[in-house]
């Protein structure tokens, strides 16, 4: 088959870390007679330099004319003037909202290799594996009410947090959905002892379970889950919640995952589901790390991981997302690190270098 994938390296490390990405994705490719065609777009800084937009017409029309979006990192120093009129991340948001990814996904898994590698201790860690689902487009950050003013008692502010029945349901659909393609079991996280809206979020997850009969839900105050992860991380499978808990929560698991450069993430307009095509946006959940751009020292591990999951949730090919996830975890498996996970008598290698390896594990 062919996919039309529109490829956005944007700045930094952004556009090292894509090439190691595309090379995995071509030996993927090559192995499984299925044709990627890379279609390369301005995002971000470079686009502001060369097009004045961090999000040209055209790259945005690319987007949407395409099955998916890798996306390396945007932003940088050089485009960092508070006084400028635009940013290279307004690009990024532009992209969100124009394409309607309302779930994000992070994957968090302690691949065995690493587990020393982590701050947290081993038999913590061993074994955790779990997809966290964050709404992305409602809730606090956009819901109005929203401003500041001024009363005779000094200023006030105000934000609102407002969910329809509709943005609610379509983010536990995913959850539900996610949880049966996994080990079945569904954590809602929920501030329900408290607030209106998470009132209503338990409802619905309570109200549309039965549809999913083989999926085991259950209900986490938001300040428990918070626990619960440093606790016992291995005890969750999916979790789904709202904009501003997902936020919070998914910077607390990333911890768990070890590097920035290991964790991957996608963004979705739609419920992932194998007999259609979900359009999505896959890219690492770390920034443009311009400290070590262009020193060939940056981890492509978590673009890598984010193709895979671009190939699993938005092209539909399962097999082909596995067998990068496991080249990944044989490389790892013997020795080579590059320096952000480098250990004691492990292979220090570089961004190219780690690369080829994975790409050479998926072919060979
Ligand atoms: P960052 O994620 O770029 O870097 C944080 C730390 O992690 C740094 O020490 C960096 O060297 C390291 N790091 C990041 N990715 C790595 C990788 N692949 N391999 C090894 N080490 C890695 O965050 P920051 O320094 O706060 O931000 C830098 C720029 O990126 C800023 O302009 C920021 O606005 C932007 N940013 C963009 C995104 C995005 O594109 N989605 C996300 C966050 C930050």
């Amino acid at each position: 088959m062919k996919f039309d994938l529109a490829v956005l390296p944007g700045d930094g490390v952004g556009p090292e870390i894509i090439d190691e990405a595309i090379k995995v994705l071509l030996a993927t490719g090559q192995k499984f007679k299925q044709t990627f065609n890379l279609r390369y777009g301005l995002v971000g800084g470079v686009a502001i330099d060369q097009a004045g937009n961090p999000l040209p017409p055209k790259t945005l029309k690319l987007c949407q004319t395409s099955d998916a979006v890798l996306l390396g990192a945007v932003g940088g120093p050089k485009w960092d003037d508070p006084r400028a009129r635009t940013r290279p991340e307004d690009g990024l948001l532009t992209l969100r909202k124009k394409l309607g990814l309302f779930a994000n996904l992070r994957p968090v898994k302690v691949f065995p290799a690493l587990v020393d590698a982590s701050s947290l201790k081993p038999k913590l860690i061993e074994g955790v594996d779990f997809i966290f689902i964050r709404e992305l487009t409602g809730g606090i950050y956009f819901g109005r009410p929203k401003r500041e003013w001024q009363t005779p008692q000094g200023r006030r502010a105000v934000d609102s947090m407002t969910y329809t029945e509709a943005e609610i349901e379509r983010i536990l659909r995913v959850g539900f959905e996610l949880a049966r393609t996994r080990r079945h079991k569904l954590v809602s996280v929920d501030k329900a002892n408290v607030l209106q809206t998470s009132r209503l979020w338990r409802q619905i997850a309570t109200e549309i379970a039965p549809q999913y009969p083989d999926v085991e839900l259950e209900h986490i105050l938001v300040d428990a889950c918070a626990m619960w992860l440093m606790l016992n991380p291995a005890r969750f499978d999916v979790i789904v919640t709202e904009n501003m808990f997902g936020d919070i929560l998914t910077d607390e698991s990333s911890i768990l995952g070890g590097s920035m450069g290991m964790l991957a993430s996608a963004s979705l307009a739609g419920i992932p589901r194998e007999e259609t095509r979900t359009l999505g946006m896959y890219e690492p959940i770390h920034g443009s790390a311009p400290q070590i751009a262009g020193l060939n020292i940056a981890n492509p591990i978590a673009t890598i991981l984010s193709a895979a999951m671009m190939l699993r949730y938005s092209l539909g090919l399962t097999k082909e997302a596995r067998v990068i996830e496991r080249a990944v975890e044989k490389v790892l498996d013997e020795g080579y690190r590059t320096s952000d996970i480098m250990g004691e008598g492990k292979t220090k290698v570089g961004t190219k270098e780690m690369g080829n390896l994975i790409a050479g594990k998926v072919g060979g």
